[in-house]
C-alpha cells in the first residue's frame, strides 16, 4: 500500500534539536544546556509547523511550545507525573471514564507533535495502537453501561493512526445502539493539516454520530491558510469544531494575543471552546501562571469580547465531576 502524503511529512518532522534551530537559524550557542530535558521527552516538530515560527527569534510562541528547556528537569514541589488522576479513571485498559455520559479512549501514545507542557509527556509516546483484544474489552464495557453517549477518540493522537483503522473502529462503535456522539480530540488539523484526507473527511460525514472535533491551538500564528483549508474541509463533511487552548507562560499570557486566537478561530469556523490552566505536570513548572494573573486576563478578555469568542477558564482537577470554572471574582 502507499504511504499516504501525510505519513510522509510525518516522517520529515524534525526529531533532532540542531536541525530545528539551524532551519529556523538560531545560533545553539546562546541557548542553555536542554539536553537531559530532550532525552526525557524527545523533541518532536512537523516541518509545517516549524514553517509558522519567525526565524531567528528564540522566543517565539509556537517554538516555546515545542523547545526542550533545562528547567524541565528540575523537579518542583505540586508537580509530578500523573496531575489529573488518570490512572484512577482507568476503568478498563485504554479507557478513561471521569465525567457522566462520555468516556474517553486513549487510541493510541503517538503524537504528530511533542508539547513540552503536556500532561501525558510521562506516558510512553510509542506508536502502537490499541490492542484488538483491548479494542474489544473497550467496547463490551461501552455496550454494558447504557448511560455512555458520547466516546471522545483521544491519546496520544487519534488522528495519527490510519484512515482504514479509524474506519473500522468507527464501524464497531456505530453498532452500540445508545452512542450518539463522537468527539475527536486532535493537535493534527493544526500541525499536520494534510491530515484531514478525503478519506478521512468521508468516514466522519458517512458515519450516523453528531460528530465534534476538538481542535488544539494555543496561538494565533499556529492558523495558517492550510489549517483553515483542512478545518473548512471538516466543517463541509458536518463535523462541528471547537478549540481548547492551555494558558502557557511566554506563549499566549496575554489578552491581546488570545482575542487573536478567538478571531482567528472564528474566521476558519471553529469555536472558542477551553482555556485550562495548565495541569501541573512535572517538567512544565516554568510555564504556569498562579491563579490570580489568569483571573485578570479572564476578566480582561471578557471586557474585549464578545461572550461567545471568549473560552471557559477551566482547571482539571483530580476527582471532580467536570472540568472546574475558575470564576471571575467580583470585587
Ligand atoms: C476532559 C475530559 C473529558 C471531556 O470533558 P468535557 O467537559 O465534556 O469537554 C472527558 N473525559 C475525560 C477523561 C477528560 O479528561
Ligand atoms: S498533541 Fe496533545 S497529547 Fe500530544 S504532546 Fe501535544 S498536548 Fe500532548
Amino acid at each position: 500500500m502507499q504511504t499516504p502524503p501525510w505519513r510522509q511529512a510525518l516522517a520529515r518532522a524534525f526529531t533532532d534539536l540542531p536541525g530545528l534551530l539551524a532551519y529556523l537559524e538560531i545560533d545553539p550557542s546562546t541557548l542553555a544546556d536542554t539536553s537531559r530535558a530532550d532525552r526525557q521527552f524527545r523533541l518532536r516538530v512537523p516541518r509545517e509547523f516549524a514553517a509558522l515560527m519567525r526565524k531567528g527569534d528564540p522566543d517565539d510562541p509556537l517554538l516555546r511550545q515545542v523547545m526542550p528547556d533545562g528547567r524541565e528537569t528540575t523537579p518542583t514541589p505540586g508537580f509530578d507525573a500523573d496531575p489529573v488522576g488518570d490512572r484512577l479513571a482507568e476503568i478498563r485498559p485504554g479507557l478513561l471514564q471521569k465525567y457522566h455520559g462520555r468516556a474517553l479512549i486513549i487510541t493510541t501514545g503517538a503524537c504528530a507533535v511533542h508539547c513540552r507542557y503536556c500532561f501525558r509527556r510521562h506516558y510512553p509516546h510509542t506508536g502502537g495502537t490499541a490492542a484488538p483484544r483491548q479494542w474489544r474489552d473497550i467496547l463490551d464495557h461501552l455496550r454494558a453501561d447504557p448511560s455512555i453517549e458520547e466516546v471522545i477518540l483521544s491519546g496520544g493522537d487519534p488522528l495519527m493512526v490510519s484512515d482504514q483503522k479509524l474506519g473500522a473502529w468507527l464501524e464497531q462503535l456505530q453498532e452500540l445502539p445508545r452512542l450518539k456522539r463522537l468527539r475527536l480530540h486532535t493537535r493534527l488539523p493544526v500541525v499536520l493539516p494534510q491530515r484531514i484526507t478525503p478519506e478521512l473527511t468521508g468516514l466522519l460525514q458517512a458515519c450516523r454520530f453528531s460528530t465534534v472535533t476538538v481542535i488544539h491551538a494555543n496561538h494565533p500564528n499556529e492558523l495558517s491558510p492550510a489549517v483553515a483549508d483542512g478545518c473548512r474541509r471538516l466543517r463541509e463533511a458536518g463535523v462541528s469544531l471547537l478549540n481548547q487552548s492551555v494558558l502557557l507562560k511566554g506563549v499566549n499570557d496575554n489578552c491581546e494575543t488570545l482575542a487573536r486566537l478567538s478571531k482567528r478561530l472564528l474566521e476558519i469556523g471553529v469555536m472558542p471552546y477551553y482555556l485550562h490552566l495548565l495541569d501541573r505536570v512535572a517538567g512544565a513548572a516554568h510555564f504556569d501562571l498562579d491563579e490570580p494573573a489568569a483571573l485578570r486576563l479572564q476578566r480582561q478578555l471578557l471586557a474585549e469580547l464578545p461572550g461567545y469568542l471568549t473560552p471557559k477558564m477551566v482547571r482539571e482537577i483530580t476527582g471532580e465531576g467536570s472540568k472546574t470554572p475558575i470564576h471571575t471574582a467580583i470585587d
